[in-house]
């Protein structure tokens, strides 16, 4: 089971590295068997710690060049991070990735073989479409991704459930993760406003094996308690 917390534009260098420290003591205190990846801002990226890696939430397909405002791998390097976050939602839709240049990124990140992130996931006017054209959506994100690569982790993040406190039902998840491992038999997260209270319930569910959690994950606090809970979960 993975649990992944994305700090986005929240934090610091300095609370980044209490973050890490916390979470890090935490796991090896109550013996936690789920991984945990933290992908802390740009400027807060550091070494992971044995218990706790460190993933980029965004990096330019490139080692280094003239790309001002973007970091690439020889940046990561630095930190030894071979971990990132691709198709974020965020950055599909705020930032204004296109389907192209995500399969770029993806496919330079593979290339280097780091371990890929990689989110998909459906905005409401889809979803209000119902389940066929959610899974039309998603196939298309996939397109043209290698979905054999090995180091692939995917995660399920419908667009109208991020930040917004609105979670997918049960039934929802059960159903579209069921689909997506037909597609795709990797390690498959569902993101979207999951926090310690529906956390169990959504880990309990066939086919989601982690999470990748936003909002409820900023303080360490919130990602520990949910570190706990998946210690109730039986599966695997
Ligand atoms: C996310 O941004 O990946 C995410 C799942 O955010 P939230 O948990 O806040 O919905």
């Amino acid at each position: 089971m993975i649990l992944a917390a994305n700090l986005k534009t929240n934090h610091t260098r300095h609370s980044v590295k209490e973050y890490l420290q916390a979470v890090t003591v935490f796991i090896q205190e109550e013996a936690i068997g789920a991984e945990a990846v933290i992908f802390p801002p740009a400027t807060a990226l550091r070494k992971g710690t044995s218990a706790v890696s460190i993933g980029a939430q965004n990096a330019y397909p490139v080692k280094s060049g003239s790309f001002t405002g973007e970091i690439g791998t020889e940046q990561l390097e630095e930190f030894e991070l071979n971990t990132i976050l691709i198709g974020h939602s965020e950055r599909r839709h705020l930032l204004g990735e296109s389907e192209a240049f995500i399969r770029q990124k993806f496919d330079f990140f593979a290339q280097q073989g780091y371990r890929i992130f990689f989110c998909i996931g459906e905005p409401i006017e889809v979803k209000e479409q119902g389940f066929e054209a959610v899974m039309a959506y998603i196939q298309t994100q996939l397109e043209r991704i290698d979905l054999g690569y090995d180091n692939l982790v995917l995660a399920y993040e419908p667009v109208w459930a991020i930040g917004t406190g609105k979670t997918a039902s049960s039934e929802d998840i059960a159903q579209v993760h069921s689909a997506i491992k037909k597609l795709c038999d990797k390690p498959l997260l569902y993101g979207g406003s999951a926090k310690p209270k529906n956390c169990a319930e959504i880990l309990s569910i066939e086919g989601v094996d982690g999470l990748l959690i936003g909002t409820a994950s900023w303080e360490s606090k919130g990602f520990c308690d949910m570190l706990q809970i998946t210690k109730t979960i039986d599966k695997d």
